[in-house]
């Protein structure tokens, strides 16, 4: 884990988002909310710090992080209390929770800056019908005096794939105008999204309406893992996709088959996979598995030649037949991260986390 890279990505993305007048909010939840992870965001100038969970909100308020949090996970009834002690701000999009936390604000006598969630088509969190969402929000503006109404966000790209456009961010900042219209002031929050909305940042076409963004995985896989939504977006390429590296040790190495041999039932995961028998091929298994990072598809090989083919829980098998340099048992192979392989590896008790400054 290299903080120089994560510093230097987050400094980009705070460039990107100034150059718009947006505010940029760092999620910390793909590095499991890990506080030198928090602390670089905040030292190349994130101006708030967002995560789905609260324990690891706390833990930056807890070190001495002073920006204001954000819960971007919906709330859970269960979890108002710490929602009220450890979030400044949170997503919402059930008024019975908001009403659950209205009450639970006013018998503590705090107050609580809520996000009200417009669901533009990704189809997760959010009110999907207009007059509701602008229903919602006067309802928290006239009758919850334990709740202040920041404004109004959205999430795309993560259940339905949505790419964030012109279309649907334009969406967004006509509804927080007519919000504006129905309770006669200003928001202080329109929230266009997460990574995936830098997209719209970066073609020119995002309304000025929206002045935040909640930014997570892009600086910490350099887009590794993003390119799909990005394709265009030239400037991603400012950013490192070498913040985190996994160093795996070959514990075997012999040339097999390609094809299993036997009757084929389910693999170590309760798939049947197909296999295509490319004749005898040289591998290696490293000691790391699926338990660890996840999908195979996470790992990128940084030797030309290399290509992972399988794992189970604690084991990963790389084709190496086509790997010009010599490979022996001990050595280390080296890959980058997507995305969803730096969430687990960070989370994992079994790997060694090197930090480098
Ligand atoms: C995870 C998440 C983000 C950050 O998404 P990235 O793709 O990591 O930038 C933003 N908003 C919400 C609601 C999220 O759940």
């Amino acid at each position: 884990m290299n903080h120089e890279v994560l510093r230097n990505n987050a400094s980009k993305v705070k460039e990107w988002c100034d150059a718009a007048g947006i505010m940029y909010c760092a999620v910390v939840k793909g590095t499991n909310g890990m506080l030198s992870f928090a602390k670089d965001v905040a030292a190349a100038g994130a101006e708030m710090l967002a995560s789905s969970r609260l324990e690891q909100l706390k833990r930056c308020r807890d070190a001495g992080i002073e920006l204001p949090t954000l819960l971007i996970r919906v709330p859970m009834i269960s979890e108002l209390d710490d929602v009220l002690e450890y979030a400044d701000y949170s997503l919402n999009s059930e008024i019975a929770t908001l009403e659950a936390l209205n009450e639970k604000a006013l018998k503590k006598g705090v107050e609580h800056k809520v996000i009200l969630m417009a669901d533009l088509g990704d189809l997760r969190e959010g009110w999907i019908d207009e007059d509701e969402l602008i229903n919602a929000a006067v309802h928290v503006e006239d009758s919850m005096d334990g709740l202040i109404l920041a404004g109004i966000g959205t999430n795309l790209g993560c259940y339905g794939s949505i790419v964030a456009d012109e279309q649907n961010m334009t969406q967004l900042a006509e509804l927080a105008e007519r919000i504006e219209e129905s309770i006669g002031r200003e928001l202080e929050i329109v929230s266009g999204g997460a990574s995936s909305s830098l997209k719209p940042l970066m073609d020119g076409v995002m309304p000025s309406k929206i002045n935040m963004l909640r930014i997570g995985a892009v600086v910490l896989d350099g887009c590794l893992d993003d390119v799909r939504i990005f394709y265009d977006v030239k400037e991603l390429d400012e950013l490192r996709d070498d913040a985190f590296i996994l160093k795996a040790e070959v514990i075997e190495k012999k040339t097999k088959p390609t094809h299993p041999i036997g009757t084929l039932g389910v693999n170590a995961f309760g798939k049947s996979p197909e296999y295509i028998d490319r004749g005898n091929r040289e591998r290696v298994i490293l000691a790391i598995g699926g338990q660890d990072y996840g999908d195979i598809a996470d790992l990128v090989p940084t030797v030309e030649g290399m290509e992972v083919i399988g794992a189970s829980g604690d084991h990963t098998i790389v084709d190496i037949e086509d790997c010009k340099k010599p490979l022996a048992i001990g050595d280390i192979i080296e890959f980058k991260l997507k995305y969803s392989a730096i969430m687990r590896l960070t989370m994992s008790e079994n790997v060694k986390l090197c930090e480098i400054d």
